[in-house]
């Protein structure tokens, strides 16, 4: 099978290598397409989101890669965009990925992925300890990402999971944790936003199971619900990582497949 990953981030947010230096990996692996997806300017956290500026900087880079590299690769100039952050104006983005990366609490957006230490401290000072609050606030942002943003794929659909390696901290078979993570599941599958099955926790250590969880990839597969394989890649090493080892749930090879059919 072929590869391509779509769910890239670079120097212009988190990501270690340059747009450029992605383009060649992609074209030393034989990828056919390589997708872009910075994180989208979100006005309350600047630590791992492109600025305003950065968003321009980014928006340029890619488009001239685009016509640089044409011959060799397709590339895709797609966000990441934050449940949470405002929307870009419609078609500056070939695509978009819609991700939800903080629980809101009495009108403040806390990180949920920023580390172990930050997490855990979110669930203990401001969910009282209890993780299944945290999931349900977390799940019904998830349900209604679609609804919000019109993303064409739906970011590490139950990031919450990211420090539970192994179930260490909670119980994701829990009532609780089910029945809200369900609710968001069947939301998504009446849209048609693609789901992506991401590796990213899994190269970077953190967890051994890839976004979304076996079930729901299961179930994503009854219901003939296409599934692109992203690596949520920050590190041009791990650009594909894993992709063989979950190559049988991949049912959509190609994005721009999808988007020329919208
Ligand atoms: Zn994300
Ligand atoms: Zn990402």
């Amino acid at each position: 099978m072929i590869f391509s990953g779509y769910h890239n981030h670079t120097i212009f947010c988190d990501g270690k290598n340059t747009a450029e230096e992605m383009v060649e990996e992609a074209i030393r692996l034989g990828c056919p397409e390589l997708g872009f997806s910075g994180h989208c300017y979100t006005p309350f956290d600047n630590t791992y989101c492109m600025s305003q500026e950065e968003t321009e900087e980014y928006i340029e880079t890619v488009k001239k890669l685009k016509e640089k590299y044409a011959s060799k690769i397709k590339i895709l100039l797609g966000i990441e965009q934050d449940y949470y952050a405002p929307l870009p104006p419609e078609g500056l983005y070939d695509y978009m990925i819609g991700s939800v990366h903080y629980a809101k609490k009495n009108g403040e957006c806390y990180e949920i992925d920023h580390s172990e230490k930050v997490y855990l401290k979110l669930v203990n000072e401001v969910f009282d300890g209890d993780y299944y609050a945290l999931a349900e606030n977390y799940f019904a942002a998830v349900a209604d990402v679609y609804n919000k943003t019109k993303c064409d794929i739906i970011g590490h659909f139950d990031l919450v999971l990211k420090y539970n390696r192994d179930n260490r901290l909670f119980d994701p078979t829990h009532p609780r944790y089910v029945a809200a993570s369900t609710r968001a599941f069947d939301a998504l599958c009446k849209t048609p936003a693609i789901f992506e099955l991401n590796t990213g926790a899994i190269a970077r250590g953190m967890q051994n199971v890839p976004y979304p969880a076996f079930h729901f990839l299961e179930s994503l597969k009854e219901q003939n619900k296409p599934v692109l394989l992203s690596a949520d890649c920050h590190d041009k090493n791990s650009l594909l990582f894993a992709f063989e080892r979950y190559a049988a749930f991949a049912t959509l090879p190609r994005l721009s497949d999808y988007l020329n059919k919208k």
